[in-house]
């Protein structure tokens, strides 16, 4: 028996520098029991996701999982409890994961490091290998303030800035609830190089090469990773800024990696472009956590509003799962964005957009949910939980 302590959240700022183990375990039982209810329980075969413990790639890893019956091997990038300072909520989340999975006779293994480095990709070749033989589907679900170039080691940080011109919106404060005025000033080009650098798709090519080179591509091999596009009102600071130059280099990189595994393994290679969602990386966004309130609320009022489960859920089913071609729009791309973008939506969230400001932010938006479902991503609030419990801090993944 390890130590127990009964963990209080730790800010800074509006981030969290700890999590609740019993909550975090608590979000990944809901998730795996709605990956259960909505999937045919078999059919994926061997599935690999990098970015594994959180947001849309821990939604991957669940459905697949639960959902599929798949084997799985993830890779993500988190922090072990040390005395009495609790792991990371993804470390958390998938200790969960392998717990439930061992439980049910179901195989799962994970690589916690650096995705980016050469190392982490030949320490998942070996146990691949080991463990689980050739893969039928990789999902790259990467999100990361920087990434370590592994064959110049230079050190690239990305950054979330407009292009050519500032950008002035509203935005909200997330540590005094305050709405303000946001003025981003222009990135450079190196920035953009940057960002380019750690967001494109760059390493996830290097994933498909290492995968190819070890011989660990299966026949009809897939692979997906995920984008944003958005209302053109967030388009300076999203998909026309520095993150959507990114995003083009994702996408430039699933046409070059579709037009070699169709012709060499009768594969594919996708981007989706997913639904705006709170996880750690998105409330990171300038803008993007206003926006995500107001949109919440409108989707919620018409009956749309999906959670990341749900998304991933809807693109095994309608697209990635075995004998089903994906639904791709005219630049080739899986749009699970169709119902955040229909124009009925975006015409009452912009509408919303121009009214909003501190005084009604919490009644004409879902701001407060957003701030609960953002502690609830490090098991803080998580309904069913006794936060006066002592609980085990240090919990093995594995
Ligand atoms: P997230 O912050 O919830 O998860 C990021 C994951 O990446 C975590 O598992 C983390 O451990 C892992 N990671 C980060 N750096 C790593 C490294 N060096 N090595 C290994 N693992 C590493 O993020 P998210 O919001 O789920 O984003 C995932 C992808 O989905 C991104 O490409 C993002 O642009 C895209 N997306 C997000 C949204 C949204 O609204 N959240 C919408 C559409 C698309």
């Amino acid at each position: 028996m390890g130590l127990t302590v009964v963990p209080a959240p730790l800010q800074r700022g509006f981030l969290f520098l700890n999590a609740h183990p019993a909550g975090c375990a608590r979000n990944v039982q809901r998730m795996v029991a709605q990956a259960k209810k909505a999937g045919p329980g078999s059919g994926l075969g061997t599935v690999l996701v990098i970015g594994s413990s959180s947001g849309y790639g821990l939604a991957s890893l669940v459905s697949a999982i639960f959902g599929h019956g798949a084997k799985a091997m993830s890779v993500c990038f988190e922090r072990p409890a040390e005395k009495e300072r609790t792991a990371s909520a993804g470390w958390y989340n998938l200790a969960e994961v392998h717990r439930l999975a061992a439980s049910e006779g179901r195989q799962v293994a994970t690589i916690n490091g650096d995705a980016f480095s050469t190392t982490i990709k030949q320490q998942t070749m070996a146990m691949l290998k080991e463990r689980f033989g050739k893969v039928d589907c990789l999902v790259y679900s990467i999100a990361s303030p920087r990434r370590t170039d592994p064959t110049t080691g230079h050190t690239f940080a990305s950054v979330l800035k407009p292009i050519d011109a500032p950008y002035i919106s509203k935005s909200v404060n997330l540590e005094t609830d305050q709405v303000i005025a946001a003025n981003v000033l222009p990135a450079s080009e190196a920035e953009i190089q940057a960002t380019t650098k750690v967001m494109g798709g760059e390493d996830w090519a290097y994933w498909v090469e290492a995968l190819r080179h070890a011989g660990l591509l299966a026949t009809g091999f897939r692979t997906v990773a995920y984008s944003y596009i958005g209302p053109r009102s967030t388009h300076p600071i999203y998909r026309a800024g520095t993150i959507g130059r990114a995003k083009d280099h994702l996408e430039t990189t699933a046409h070059r990696l579709d037009y070699h595994l169709k012709a060499t393994l009768g594969g594919g290679a996708w981007v989706s472009v997913n639904k705006a969602l709170i996880t750690q990386a998105a409330s990171a966004i300038p803008v993007v956590p206003l926006y995500i309130s107001l949109l919440y609320r409108v989707m919620k009022t018409h009956g749309s509003h999906e959670d990341t489960c749900e998304q991933i859920i809807r693109l095994f089913r309608d697209h990635l799962g075995p004998g089903k071609a994906p639904v791709l729009d005219e630049q080739g791309r899986i749009r699970l964005d169709d119902r955040e973008l229909e124009p009925q939506i975006q015409v009452e969230v912009a509408r919303l957009f121009e009214q909003v400001d501190t005084a009604n932010l919490t009644t004409i938006s879902d701001y407060a949910a957003f701030k609960r479902e953002f502690r609830q991503l490090f098991g803080f609030e998580v309904d069913g939980v006794d936060y006066s419990q002592p609980v085990e801090v240090d919990v093995l993944l594995a």
